[in-house]
């Protein structure tokens, strides 16, 4: 699965950051996905998608 964040989307909120800080980290007051990441054991990552407010998370399954 490939995991993108649109950073010109991303308000920074940490929602993400928050939900899931082994695949998202804020980088310079956005977030961004942590290398090599592209599944996650410990969160549900199409509900960290859901969550984000503005829409920045994109799943390719
Ligand atoms: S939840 Fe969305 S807007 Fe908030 S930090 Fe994450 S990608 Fe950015």
């Amino acid at each position: 699965m490939k995991i993108t964040v649109d950073r010109e989307k991303c308000i920074g909120c940490s929602t993400c950051v928050n939900l899931c800080g082994d695949c998202f980290e804020l980088i310079d007051g956005k977030s961004r996905v942590k290398d090599n990441v592209d599944k996650c054991e410990s969160c549900d990552l199409d509900e960290v998608a859901t969550a984000c407010p503005v829409g920045a998370i994109t799943l390719e399954k």
